[in-house]
């Protein structure tokens, strides 16, 4: 059995064609018009019409990973910060076009979905996901189904660890994003290099530490830039209190992270699972398997919203 997993972003659209066992057989890719919902319909059908004309057998269901809020019984994007949809149906629209049944998530959770169903979460019915990139996002899964509270949990990103510090996008001081995220740890590495910029630093920014940003701080840090290890650390601070929090509320098998900012080549992992020792005061007998890195895939968005359908939560409904 094959499904399509579509993953939907603020510029554009990638599709796939994906089996049981979380192998690609095709992908396709679309630029996002994203100014009007026809606009945003045609350029997800664009997608998935391309994606399967590549397929040898008809996918069963497709499975749809949106950036924001969804409404997961009714199969509707509500809203996102950087895409004018407002309430639209993607899982009926989908299904009366193609005549495929449907699941819509939000990308956390269907990225957490992915890596339970797929990656590095797979076997452990109870674990945390955390993205770190320009932002950070969460998805927790428990007795192997996605926890969502009233709404939305696993907003781990929003947890509150320095009150009165940076300003979050959320517009709270002090999240864990807002110290840990790309543009957080961007800040921290310009301040530290104000002072007196390290050659590494200055050969990095062509000669303007103000324009430091943290891809330079993760490149300064692996080519031994003592500050710039120092901003990693910190941020490996920061993560490691949100896994300690994570712990105590959930006790997870384990806490799988993935997302640009942790693909570092090991560096910021090792250093979240040595702060994760320092502040829980007690050795976790194996940390390397509690704190895991999620393998660097291009199509981890696909993979995610493809296990929606292909191991599904609860099941499809294929009627119409
Ligand atoms: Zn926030």
């Amino acid at each position: 059995m094959t499904g399509i997993g579509l993953d939907i972003g603020g510029t554009k659209v990638a599709a796939g064609v994906v089996d049981d066992d979380g192998h690609i057989l095709a992908t396709a890719r679309a630029p996002m018009v994203k100014d009007s919902h026809a606009h945003i319909v045609e350029s997800i059908c664009a997608a998935v019409d391309d994606v399967l004309a590549q397929a040898s057998e008809r996918p069963r269901a497709i499975g749809i990973a949106v950036p924001g809020t969804v409404d997961r019984d009714q199969g509707i994007a509500v809203s996102a910060v950087n895409i004018a949809w407002q309430r639209l149906p993607l899982v009926a629209l989908l299904r009366e076009r193609y005549g495929l049944p449907g699941v819509i998530a939000n990308d956390a959770n269907a990225g957490a979905w992915g890596e339970y169903a797929f990656g590095m979460g797979k076997g452990s019915q109870n674990l945390v996901f955390i993205t770190v990139g320009t932002g950070i996002g969460g998805g927790i899964i428990e007795s192997g189904r996605v926890v969502r509270g009233y709404g939305s949990a696993g907003e781990i990103g929003h947890i509150l660890l320095s009150p009165g510090g940076p300003l979050c996008p959320c517009g709270v001081r002090g999240c864990l994003e807002s110290l840990a995220a790309g543009p957080g740890i961007a800040r921290r590495g310009r301040a530290a290099a104000a002072e007196d910029p390290s050659d590494i630093v200055l050969q990095l920014t062509g000669g303007d530490a103000n324009a430091l940003t943290s891809e330079n701080v993760r490149d300064a840090a692996a080519a031994g830039d003592p500050a710039m290890q120092a901003v990693r650390d910190d941020t490996a601070r920061w993560l490691a209190m949100g896994c300690q929090i994570c712990q105590q509320m959930l006790a997870p098998e384990c806490i799988v992270f993935a997302g640009g900012v942790m693909q570092d080549g090991g560096g910021l992992i090792s250093a979240v699972r040595g702060w994760y020792q320092r502040l829980s005061g007690s050795e976790h007998p194996d940390v390397e398997s509690f704190i895991r890195l999620a393998g660097e895939s291009e199509h981890a968005g696909i993979l995610g919203a493809a296990a929606l359908v292909l191991q599904p939560e609860d099941p499809l409904h294929t009627g119409t």
